[in-house]
């Protein structure tokens, strides 16, 4: 028994919790997808999860859940042995098909896809552009990669390119002292120069902020300077765009050009809009052959269940076969919550997607106002560092499709009365 660790760990959730920090579960059971009740049996409206058209409650969804774990609960093993499973192939098809790629590849989360592409694709010398607001998981996959990363300024497209021409430079000067050592050696030159790529990942909706990726300015960079270009649409796909096909329509339906080509990897959840678990890759053929071979939480991970791919693939046929209802309910919601709220006088992080981010500074705020909701039976999330800077802890609501827009301006009600209580007690 290592004393010595216990007592370091103890050290810690101590100042943890001295902070406001301490973060803890609550268990909750889901009576439709946007009503939920606790353990004691008091009931909540729900704000805060990622279930964004609301299908984790569809029944067409649970009905293709159920049938699917006829064939087996488990999928018994990783898909290079014995868990690839009809449904996984259908859904790959499915997703290739919506987004318009040539072929994609299941993970077991979002979390993993990020890893399991990052750290295979991305080698010793190789640079990676990573935009400063990214997802956790790109982070981590940047991190045990041994690739060299450059952070960029938020959406900041002229620091990007700073950076990216500062890399070429310094290129140019390993390659010159390389030649002027091995001069002998012609070989050994151009296998330098080829074997290093660059990298831009970024997020398509950032996570925190709700707010979108400069995608036409990206792609011309990447084009420009020859890097791959990764987006991460885990918040975008049957969010955003006409149809919920994500960031790349989006800016389809804006500027009238198909950015699809230019966007070398797009990845994303199952476990979001697509109302069940898992992650994904999609983009070239050649890049899902090599992560098939290459990727190790591709191959050494027990595939999804049946159930879990068949609800996701029932999940996006209904996206595809309704999304005119689900994303008119969901901009509808989503506009009537933020006029709310700032007609209210509350600090809305101004933006287009259900993201909607309220800022009150101090953690303590934010765990109180977020404490006082709860108790009035409205569940949101109050985020505080280290997933947001210090000093800027805030509200983060989701608003969903299935949300009623009386519940909204209930809801909005609630929030802005609370604030004032808040306030007036400072
Ligand atoms: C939620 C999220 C993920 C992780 O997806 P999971 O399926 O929950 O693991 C990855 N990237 C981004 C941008 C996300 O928002």
């Amino acid at each position: 028994m290592n004393k010595n660790l216990e007592n370091q760990i103890k050290e810690e959730l101590e100042e943890i919790n001295q902070k406001n920090l301490m973060r803890k579960i609550d268990n909750l059971k889901f009576i439709t997808s946007t009503r939920a009740i606790d353990e004691n049996g008091k009931e909540y409206l729900v704000y805060g999860t990622n279930n964004y058209l609301g299908l984790t409650h569809h029944p067409d969804v649970i009905k293709s859940a159920q049938s699917a774990s006829v064939n087996g609960t488990g999928s018994t093993g990783s898909r290079l042995t014995t868990g690839a499973t009809f449904e996984a192939h259908e859904l790959e098809r499915n997703i290739t098909s919506f987004k318009g790629t040539e072929s994609t590849l299941l993970f077991n989360t979002g979390y993993m896809t990020n890893l399991g592409v990052i750290y295979t694709l991305c080698k010793k010398g190789d640079v990676i552009f990573s935009d400063r607001l990214n997802h956790a998981s790109i982070i981590d996959g940047i991190k045990i990669s041994k690739a060299d990363v450059k952070i960029y300024k938020h959406k900041d497209t002229d620091d990007l390119e700073r950076l990216i021409q500062e890399a070429v430079e310094e290129n140019k000067t390993k390659n010159l002292t390389n030649n002027t050592q091995n001069n002998t050696n012609e070989e050994n030159k151009t296998e330098n120069e080829n074997s290093q790529n660059f990298f831009i990942i970024t997020d398509g909706v950032f996570s925190m902020d709700g707010d979108i990726a400069p995608l036409p300015e990206l792609t011309e960079i990447a084009e420009k300077y020859n890097c791959c270009l990764i987006i991460d649409d885990a918040h975008a796909t049957g969010v955003i765009g006409k149809t919920g096909k994500g960031t790349v329509e989006y800016y389809k339906d804006k500027t009238g050009t198909d950015l699809t080509p230019y966007v070398d990897l797009q990845i994303g959840t199952l476990s979001k809009a697509l109302a069940s678990e898992g992650g994904y890759v999609t983009g070239k053929k050649i890049y899902m052959d090599y992560l098939i071979n290459k990727s190790r939480p591709f191959i050494f991970s027990t595939a999804l269940s049946p159930a879990t791919i068949a609800s996701a693939n029932t999940a996006l046929n209904l996206l595809r076969e309704n999304h005119e209802e689900y994303l008119s309910a969901l901009r509808r919601n989503t506009r009537r919550m933020r006029e709310l709220l700032s007609a209210g006088g509350l600090n809305v992080v101004e933006g287009e997607t259900p993201i909607i981010p309220i800022i009150i500074g101090p953690a303590k705020l934010a765990s109180e106002f977020a404490k006082k909701l709860e108790d009035e039976g409205i569940l949101v999330s109050a985020i505080r560092p280290p997933s947001v800077p210090t000093g800027e802890s805030r509200l983060r609501l989701t608003i969903i499709a299935t949300h009623t827009i009386e519940e909204i301006e209930n809801t909005a009600d609630i929030i802005i009365r609370i604030w004032k209580e808040l306030i007036a007690e400072k």
